[in-house]
């Protein structure tokens, strides 16, 4: 999955040259880390769907952005998801492995000079971790914003779902939709199955008393309907995503982390 803009245009870490590098670090340069899984997600949908959707979005953003830097960085390709273990394809890190990854993934960034990391995480069993991971390297004074894709565009996810409820599934509407629109040849359309969610309270009741996933107990490892999926709608929400990340990169530029200001440093 090494892809690289339409454009040409070289935005990722590995190609990068050491002048290059010294080059976008005297022009207060953005690092996007891709963070993902390898899981099963239904029998329709590739296993690298949580990795591919922040990895096009991270390139979608360098691409756009030309005034200033923007480099994505290796994914982070393996991530948390024991619970996906049920179902053939997945593989998985153990909890503190993860975060220690995700830690000195960005503690290297950090220390070759960059310092505003983003990392844009793909996956729900991810999003806690990678938190705990920006957490960890807070207290070290080292700073990595931890974000989750669909979060950006909760609004939108609610307005335009024809049957998920604004949530991103597991191989459901918007997961298939996504796929259907930048990776079309990974979808076998026909092998589509549709499962009901299923959790332990009441939905109003589990908006804040849900216990965190222990397996996949779906009959076939879908949350969500992949019928109602098209390719124009992940496009519709692609965009929406591509955009906001675009201007996150934009006044992280501006910004400096958190504590730089307080130590009257401007030296990024
Ligand atoms: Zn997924």
């Amino acid at each position: 999955m090494l892809i690289s803009p339409p454009s040409g245009k070289k935005v990722l870490w590995q190609e990068m040259l050491r002048h290059e590098f010294m080059t976008a670090l005297d022009n207060r340069p953005v690092v996007v880390v891709p963070v993902g899984s390898v899981e099963q997600h239904g029998p329709h949908c590739p296993q690298d769907v949580d990795i591919s959707i922040p990895y096009h979005l991270a390139i979608g953003a360098a691409d756009a952005i030309d005034d200033f830097p923007v480099i994505v960085a290796p994914p982070v390709t393996y991530g948390f998801t024991h619970y996906n273990m049920g179902e053939v394809g997945t593989i998985t890190l153990g909890l503190e492995v993860f975060i220690s990854v995700l830690c000195d993934v960005c503690r290297s960034i950090w220390a070759n000079g960059f310092h505003r990391i983003i990392m844009v995480n793909g996956h729900g069993g991810n999003l806690a971790p990678t938190w705990a991971a920006s957490v960890k390297l807070a207290e070290e004074d080292v700073w990595a914003l931890a974000i989750t894709y669909w979060t950006m565009a909760t609004d939108e996810l609610l307005a335009w779902s024809e049957a998920d409820d604004g949530s991103i599934g597991h191989g459901g509407e918007w997961e298939t939709s996504l796929q259907l629109y930048l990776r079309p040849s990974l979808v076998d359309e026909s092998r589509r199955v549709k499962d009901e969610w299923r959790t332990k309270f009441s939905p109003g009741v589990q908006k804040y008393a849900a216990f965190p996933e222990r397996r996949r107990e779906m009959a076939h490892g879908v949350m969500g309907d992949p019928f109602v999926a098209t390719a124009e709608k992940g496009e519709r929400l692609f965009n929406v995503l591509l955009e906001r990340l675009v201007t996150l990169c934009r006044e992280y530029h501006e910004e400096d982390p958190p504590r730089y200001r307080e130590f009257g440093s401007h030296s990024a």
